[in-house]
């Protein structure tokens, strides 16, 4: 049995110096974070040899004694991090990923080409949520189901809900999907829950961003208004890259009969084959710790630094999308400053400081959007505190200073130009040496 360093040294190799990347940089995507060790350790065993198509006690394959009890446990914690009944809810715990978890989720709600609406992908929404654009359907949700997405207000950033209720009065969706990938606002459940009952709707939110906030109540509870929450568990939530689905078990609404042995179905074998056992011990691990009072102060940290964030940003002049944050993350605004979101994703990437671009509402073009997208989770789990968060935010403006320079020297628009124009650039090596 030789080790991955002996065995196979040029991965072993490009292991560590991702390693090194993430731990000498400062990590700002709002979509990531940093396991602890016991949740890296549960993700990387022998877990992953095992077959277990099915449920506990209902397996296609032998061998599944331990599994059953991993599964089991991983189930319920996953209601305990929420504090849910488990004679109300239910939790399906085998999706890989988010993406998979919500294509799961309409697969047991809808009949192909039924209705769906969700936040649009321009506005913050994620790409499973309905996404298409006037030329083509993006996503296997806009492919095999109708979407009419609902925005964000243009002025005000915040999501407009007249429109939203008027349009889903002429659309009459099957499911609305509240949650997003780049909304820094808090969800008005009980008028999202309003209207989905005008259409005896379904109400499903993806909290996959801010679903350690939610376990932590320092953000709104969504289930005391849906149907189906979904969520990813290595965002807020801080475990390995997984999925899971939240539903009520029978209540007296009609539409919520039968809803777990749909679902159960729908993950598999509608959308899956066996689940990935060894990435289900590490949720249970994570879900563990999310349980626990140094998570909450966590979560609560995650706020405050964002908050921070937005308020030292908002101090140098900048515009962030709705001015501020309610989550973790902060959605900033560069068109005023005449930048792309790419160029400063370049020049902070150069600087050893990774965020993303991100598209901002009235954007033209989706390959060169005017925003980026930053988050304090990862940040947060590195024990950064508010005044660490200042200090970002001057490297941040110091970023967009050297972007207008270079842009303003190099005479074009061009991504490909600034980059070039960029090389040996000593503003950034100084930035780089500082971070
Ligand atoms: N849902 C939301 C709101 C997301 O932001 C994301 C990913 O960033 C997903 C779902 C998809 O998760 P995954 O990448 O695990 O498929």
């Amino acid at each position: 049995n030789v080790g991955l360093q002996d065995y196979d040294p040029e991965i072993y190799d490009l292991v560590c110096k991702e390693q090194y990347r993430q731990y000498s940089g400062l990590e700002l995507i709002a979509s990531e974070n940093f396991t602890s060790q016991a949740v890296m350790e549960a993700n990387g065993t022998c877990l992953t040899n095992k077959y277990s198509e099915g449920l506990p006690g209902a397996r296609y394959y032998g061998g599944n004694e331990y599994i059953d009890q991993v599964e089991e446990l991983c189930r319920k914690r996953a209601l305990e991090a929420f504090h849910l009944d488990a004679a109300e809810w239910g939790v399906n715990v085998q999706p890989y990923s988010g993406s998979t978890a919500n294509f799961a989720t309409l697969t047991a709600l809808l009949q192909p080409q039924d209705r769906i609406m969700g936040l649009d992908l321009p506005s913050g929404g994620h790409l499973t949520h309905g996404y298409q654009t006037a030329k083509k359907k993006i996503s296997s949700t806009s492919i095999y189901f109708q979407s009419m997405p609902y925005q964000v207000d243009p002025a005000t950033g915040y999501i407009d809900y007249d429109r939203l209720e008027a349009n889903a009065k002429l659309f009459r969706p099957k499911v609305l999907i509240c949650g997003a990938s780049a909304y820094p606002r808090e969800w008005d459940y009980a008028r999202l829950r309003k209207v989905a009952d005008q259409h005896d709707a379904y109400l499903m939110m993806d909290m996959a961003h801010i679903s350690g906030l939610v376990a932590s109540r320092v953000a709104k509870d969504p289930f005391e208004f849906c149907d189906v929450v979904t969520t990813t568990t290595h965002k807020t939530l801080r475990g390995p890259r997984a999925g899971l689905i939240f539903f009520r078990r029978n209540s007296d609404l009609p539409r919520n009969h039968s809803l777990e042995s749909r679902i159960n179905q729908a993950v598999f074998p509608s959308c899956q084959g066996g689940p990935h056992n060894n990435t289900i011990a590490a949720v249970a691990v994570a879900l563990k710790q999310v349980s626990t009072p140094e998570f909450v102060a966590y979560a609560q940290q995650v706020q405050a630094n964002a908050a921070r964030l937005a308020e030292a940003l908002a101090s140098y002049g900048y515009k962030l999308v709705t001015g501020g944050t309610d989550n973790h993350s902060v959605l900033w605004d560069l068109r005023p400053n005449k930048l792309t979101g790419s160029k400063i994703e370049k020049i902070c990437e150069l600087a050893s400081i990774t965020l993303n671009k991100n598209a901002v509402h009235g954007d033209v073009s989706a390959v060169s959007p005017g925003g980026v997208r930053l988050g304090t989770s990862a940040l947060t789990s590195r024990s950064f505190q508010e005044s660490d968060f200042d200090q970002v935010a001057g490297f941040l403006h110091r970023a967009v200073q050297i972007a207008s320079q270079v842009q303003e020297q190099c005479g074009s628009r061009m991504i490909k130009d600034f980059i070039k124009a960029l090389d040996g650039n000593e503003d950034v090596a100084a930035l780089k040496r500082d971070v």
